[in-house]
């Protein structure tokens, strides 16, 4: 899926500005960042606190995004929501109520 959103000189502008705001040092490590940076936790990224997955096409405002390493951010990752893969069986013994 391609996020519009995510290219653009907007979206770079706002980037930019995010990393200003939070000194170019990564908020979930604290390693400092540099745009391109061939070490996965100095390279900045800036990554929606709520994942573009579940919000595509919506403009993010500077408060929900927040400047992290590529290091950090491919950990946290856009995955989806985990889906429930289990129930208990004394509770919902025919399966969940869905
Ligand atoms: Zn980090």
């Amino acid at each position: 899926m391609s996020v519009a959103s995510a290219s653009g000189a907007a979206w770079n502008a706002q980037r930019r500005r995010v990393l200003d705001r939070d000194g170019w040092v990564c908020t979930s490590c604290g390693s400092w960042l540099a745009f391109d940076h061939p070490d996965p936790r100095h390279d900045a990224t800036v990554d929606h606190i709520e994942a573009v997955i579940h919000n595509a096409g919506k403009v993010y405002d500077d408060s929900e995004l927040a400047s992290m390493c590529r290091s950090c951010n491919s950990a946290k990752g856009d995955r989806p929501l985990v889906r429930v893969t289990w129930w208990d069986r004394e509770i919902f013994p025919n399966g969940l109520p869905c």
